[in-house]
């Protein structure tokens, strides 16, 4: 019976996040194996996600069963998470977000995990708020990035550059120092790339004129002919610095 114990010690896959009805909200239901549980569990996540887990020897459907045996209780709980303090400016599962100039949405992944665009992560425990994991992950992502785009800009036009840090500014896109430092704001990732070359190609200009005089402002135009449009779009999206 060797087949037999093969699949007696496999651990059954995770399915994609469902669907539950409480009260009058439609909320995302994860059901997880959990070979260590002894019974089935039930936890309302800070994200807003119902999470089941199943024991052993459990089922799908008693799991489902066990969710909506207990809707009453996850009304309670969803009603004490929204008396909790405003958390207007948190992330949560559902909540769309800026990625290289698209809206995208935080969804949940089959495995607990969470994605948003081409991006997926781990999801650590217990967490009210999204937005400083995802930010996180937002900002290393970009200081893989933009060191690389800054070369090849800097490459196409001659420009020569001596470092580039990527930066949690909080009331600017970048900067450019004296000796050749190009700093930039991680959150270029969340613009578009028409953007993130215009505030780039903007640092470059600074190499040849440190200064905002109309000489600069003519060497950004060679550089970059839609700087315009960037700049618009910079004006229009400035609360995304703060
Ligand atoms: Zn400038």
């Amino acid at each position: 019976m060797v087949l037999d114990r093969f699949f007696k010690f496999r651990k059954p896959p995770n399915t994609p996040p469902e669907s539950l009805q409480v009260g009058r909200r439609t909320v995302p239901l994860l059901l997880v194996h959990h070979p260590q549980a002894r019974r089935y569990l039930l936890r309302l996540r800070p994200d807003g996600m119902v999470r089941v887990t199943i024991p052993r020897r459990g089922t799908l459907a008693a799991a489902r069963d066990f969710a909506a045996r207990n809707a009453g209780w996850l009304e309670q709980q969803f009603q004490r998470l929204a008396a909790q303090p405003e958390q207007s400016a948190g992330w949560q599962i559902g909540t769309e977000i800026l990625f290289r100039g698209e809206p995208v949405r935080i969804e949940p992944e089959a495995d607990g995990g969470i994605r948003f665009g081409t991006e997926r992560m781990e999801m650590p425990a217990a967490t009210a708020d999204l937005r400083p994991v995802i930010q996180k992950h937002l900002h290393r992502q970009a200081a893989r990035e933009l060191p690389l785009r800054v070369a090849e800009l800097a490459a196409a036009h001659d420009i020569s550059v001596n470092r580039v840090s990527v930066r949690n500014q909080k009331s600017r896109w970048g900067s450019c120092s004296r000796r050749g430092t190009i700093s930039l704001n991680w959150r270029l990732i969340q613009a578009p790339g028409f953007v993130r070359d215009y505030i780039i190609l903007h640092e470059l200009a600074h190499r040849r004129q440190m200064n905002h005089s109309e000489k600069f402002w003519q060497e950004v135009a060679r550089l970059c002919p839609n700087y315009r449009e960037a700049e618009r779009w910079v004006k229009q999206n400035a609360k995304l610095l703060s």
